[in-house]
């Protein structure tokens, strides 16, 4: 693999990991929070293979959120510096303000329908209540990021347009992703670090050049080849951000 210029594409990543990536690496950068917009559109004008979010992470809803005012910035913010997608949005169940968590998630959906732009989901716990928004919220596209369900649960968001990140997650044998990805189509499958979040193993952070070693463990995993296993997940990182 060393002399082979193909590196899978990042499905997700953050602003602070871009420096560690693989140089010929595309990358999806996530907001954590809306303004993010701001340095990330600086980035994307510096590099070409980037494309940028706008969106409120879950674990950033407080109740001081008034939920007109959020989305008419949101929106602004949409309009002015036209990101490639919306996100990281979504639901975690083990943090607070769950309620408020599903409608600041329904207002992205409401933005990547009205825009057409790819969304990205965190979802910790609840991928019932996504699934039951995306039910009522019918969005082009979109990525569930460091998915750790079975392969029912990725069937599900396949019907809805929804690729999978996989990630870190594989690497731990006791994981629901790790005892089901050999049933999940490659189609629906793309690379994430999350960096420089979720490390694995001894990392104390991640980088998004992680993804070449969750490729690899795809194909171990699934006995299948590595340089056409690159090629194919690369173009749904290209159909998802395209
Ligand atoms: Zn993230």
């Amino acid at each position: 693999m060393s002399n082979n210029t193909l590196f899978p594409s990042d499905a997700h990543c953050h602003l602070d990991a871009i420096i560690n990536a693989h140089p010929e690496q595309k990358l999806a950068v996530a907001a954590i929070k809306p303004l993010d917009i701001l340095k990330l559109s600086d980035a994307r004008a510096n590099n070409q293979n980037i494309k940028i979010g706008v969106g409120l992470h879950p674990w950033y809803v407080d109740t001081d959120i008034n939920l007109v005012n959020f989305k008419v910035e949101l929106e602004e913010l949409i309009i002015k510096y036209k990101p490639d997608f919306i996100g990281e949005c979504g639901l975690d169940k083990l943090k607070p303000n769950f309620d408020l968590q599903i409608e600041i998630c329904k207002l992205h959906c409401e933005l990547a329908i009205k825009y057409n732009l790819p969304i990205v989901f965190h979802c910790v716990r609840s991928y019932n209540e996504l699934l039951q928004i995306l039910a009522e919220h019918l969005v082009p596209k979109g990525l569930v990021h460091a998915f750790n369900e079975n392969n029912e649960m990725a069937k599900q968001f396949w019907k809805k347009n929804i690729y999978l990140g996989i990630g870190s997650n594989l690497m731990n044998e006791q994981s629901q992703l790790y005892k089901s990805i050999t049933s999940m189509p490659i189609e629906q499958l793309i690379n994430e670090s999350d960096a420089p979040y979720m490390p694995y193993a001894e990392q104390e952070i991640s980088t998004p050049q992680n993804c070449m070693i969750y490729l690899e463990k795809i194909c171990e995993l699934k006995s299948i080849n590595p340089t056409e296993t690159i090629r194919l997940i690369n173009q749904n990182w290209t159909k998802l951000y395209s």
